[in-house]
């Protein structure tokens, strides 16, 4: 006799049951599904002892009439798909029809069901999958079911499940999860007879937010509503100053369905970079909707990690939404939305200030030299990361960035035939074709009258901006603003021949750190030799640090590369743009005039990237002269 058997409905049952239902949370969340496809607005969640002992679901949908009560437990009874054809457009949560027959198997269940048009209900009760009774009831229009003893049949599996408190954390965490997902349904979860959820329902998200996670969290949020490419991003983002420690509170929704999805979370983070320090994390409820036919959902029920079938456009989509909605959050433009008669005052508005010997300086805008980096379309879509490549189009014009890491090359595309002319506009040398108007100068057209006031410690200026108290941290600023043209000039690749070479004097271990990478050192921009023994020639910088002492950032470099050798940093050059910018940055102790700090606070104003030092630390912090009133109990 042969040694296969084919198994008995029992044991195959149980077997497929393993697949969805691994705990507690398993069932609820495929519950909840079956009640938000039933269209219920209401949905109640009662749990004991983890949802081990009970769980019961309660909704109002839609119900179900007596025959479609005996079948949906069979496994592979759905009414929501047909034919094969119907895999590629799915849009309900469920489809598989395995849930009810898979919770069903091991357990013990009773249902009752009822739809608006009949009079009265059914109920039904199983154990192990096994119909023990169906009848007419009295009900309200809706569903109710009760999971009792769950794996009550199978104990190898309740052996496995965790701490009742455990499980009863993990159901609530799926509850938050779905209730973000419908802010149109009012989600209640009670957890041995106490209220721990309760959702409003009233189709507003930050209500929802606010009822799962508080205020704390919702009181940080920015809204966001974006679109590209046919794809759209939704929801909350936090603010650059709350992060937190882990990534716990990244919620991603693609088509109101909860997903894990690295392209998600990777397109958020670098949507903040340079934004928020380093091992903090951004948090987010974000819903994408895509077309339904560009998702693959068809991977394993109990699994949540989504595909795409194509990564990169939804990456875009929600880098471009973070990216934006941060530079609208900005305090400096917000608290200064250009009212409707500052356009004249704006023209004749001069930057007047004044320091403790009451010298006034007068500037006018108009007459100040700007400078221009790139067209900012060009440098706000550019993606500063490992194997990630962009292009896009603005103004007719093409530009490609590229960047690839792969063993440690380095390999920028620059815009092809740009130059900026005496007046930093943007050219096509081909065409004659102006690109850009200088972004800088049409921008500082909307700044509002600005007092400076002073320093304070060395290390802040203080100013005065509408109505706003505004403080500025100069190396932080002027940090970014170098980090920010250091990126620029390496696109497009601006250096400054010196009349005069630097020589300077290098260690052996600087020497070889230095030879070794020659070629990412020019890619920064600097051109070098050997020279004698121990010193090294410079005889190209980048053309931001023509001015600065460049034997000490060319040290500097050195030793970065040395450190890196010993410990090595996933971006080395990031790193060392970063570091560059870092020592030529103005000090706190540094001494400026009060020109320089106009200076430095126009080209803030300027540029919306320039909120953040590179290290992520706030550039400037805004208090409202009503914030400032309260807080002197004047209202
Ligand atoms: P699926 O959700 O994949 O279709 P299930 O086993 O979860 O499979 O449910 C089987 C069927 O039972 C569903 O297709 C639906 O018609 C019906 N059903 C389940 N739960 C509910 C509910 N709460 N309200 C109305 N109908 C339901
Ligand atoms: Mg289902």
């Amino acid at each position: 006799m042969g040694k296969i058997n084919v198994l008995g409905k029992n044991v195959s049952e149980l077997i497929a049951a393993g697949e969805v239902i691994e705990r507690p949370a398993s069932i609820v969340k495929e519950l909840l599904e079956n009640s938000i496809d039933a269209n219920s607005s209401a949905i109640t969640v009662e749990i004991k002892r983890g949802g081990i002992s009970y769980i019961r679901i309660t909704d109002n949908g839609y119900g179900m009439i007596k025959d479609d009560v005996e079948v949906a437990f069979l496994r592979h009874a759905t009414s929501k798909i047909k034919e094969s054809d119907d895999l590629d457009h799915i849009s309900t949560l469920g489809f598989r029809g395995e849930a009810l027959a898979s919770i069903a198997a091991v357990s013990r269940v009773e249902m009752t069901s009822k739809t608006s048009d009949m009079q009265f209900g059914t109920k039904i009760s199983l154990e192990g999958g096994d119909i023990l009774d169906i009848d007419e009831v009295g009900c309200p229009t809706g569903t109710t079911i009760i999971v009792r003893d769950l794996f009550f049949n199978v104990p190898a599996r309740l052996k496995f499940l965790k701490r009742d408190a455990s499980e009863a954390n993990s159901i609530s965490g799926i509850i938050d999860k779905i209730a973000l997902s419908h802010p149109e349904i009012s989600f209640k979860l009670i957890s041995d007879n106490k209220i721990k959820t309760h959702t409003p329902g009233n189709g507003d998200l930050l209500s929802a937010i606010h009822a799962v996670f508080g205020k704390e969290v919702s009181s940080a949020l920015i809204p966001v509503q974006y679109e590209l490419n046919g794809i759209s991003v939704n929801g909350y983002i936090s603010n650059t100053s709350a992060t937190r420690t882990n990534r716990a509170m990244q919620h991603f929704f693609v088509n109101s369905r909860y997903v894990k999805s690295k392209t998600c979370m990777v397109a958020l983070e670098e949507g903040y970079k340079n934004s928020v320090m380093i091992g903090r994390y951004p948090f987010c409820v974000l819903d994408v909707t895509v077309p339904v036919n560009t998702v693959d959902v068809n991977v394993h029920p109990a699994k949540i990690e989504v595909r795409f079938v194509n990564e990169r456009v939804v990456f875009d989509a929600i880098y471009f939404a973070v990216k934006s909605t941060l530079s609208s959050d900005d305090i400096l433009k917000t608290s200064s939305e250009p009212k409707k008669n500052t356009q004249i005052r704006n023209l004749l508005s001069t930057f007047k200030s004044q320091e403790s010997e009451q010298t006034n300086i007068e500037t006018v805008w108009e007459d100040e030299p700007v400078k221009a980096d790139v067209p900012s379309p060009y440098k706000d879509n550019f993606v500063f990361s490992n194997s990630i490549k962009t292009s896009f189009s603005s103004n007719e014009a093409e530009y490609k960035v590229e960047k690839t890491v792969e063993h440690n090359e380095f390999n920028y595309i620059k815009p092809q035939n740009l130059i900026k002319n005496e007046e930093n506009i943007v050219v096509d040398i081909d065409t004659g074709e102006i690109i850009e108007e200088n972004p800088v100068k049409k921008s500082l057209q909307n700044m509002p009258f600005v007092r400076v006031i002073g320093e304070l410690f060395k290390t802040y200026v203080l100013f005065e901006m509408e109505d706003n108290f505004l403080l500025l941290d100069k190396h932080a600023a002027h940090e970014r603003i170098i980090f920010e043209k250091l990126k620029t000039s390496v696109l497009v690749d601006d250096r400054q021949i010196l009349l005069k070479p630097i020589i300077i004097a290098v260690s052996t271990e600087e020497m070889q750190a230095l030879n070794d990478n020659v070629e990412m050192i020019e890619k920064l921009g600097f051109l070098f030799d050997e020279f004698g023994n121990n010193s090294v020639i410079v005889r190209e910088v980048p053309l931001v640090l023509s001015s600065y002492n460049i034997s000490n950032i060319f040290l500097d470099i050195a030793n970065k590369l040395i450190e890196n050798r010993r410990n090595v940093t996933s971006d080395i050059f990031e790193h060392l743009l970063h570091s560059i910018a870092c020592r030529s940055a103005v000090k706190a102790n540094d001494t400026n005039s009060i020109e320089d700090l106009t200076e430095l606070l126009k080209q803030v104003y300027a540029d919306d990237e320039i909120r953040h030092c590179p290290h992520g630390r706030p550039v400037v912090v805004a208090m409202s002269k009503s914030e400032i009133e309260k807080n002197l109990g004047r209202i």
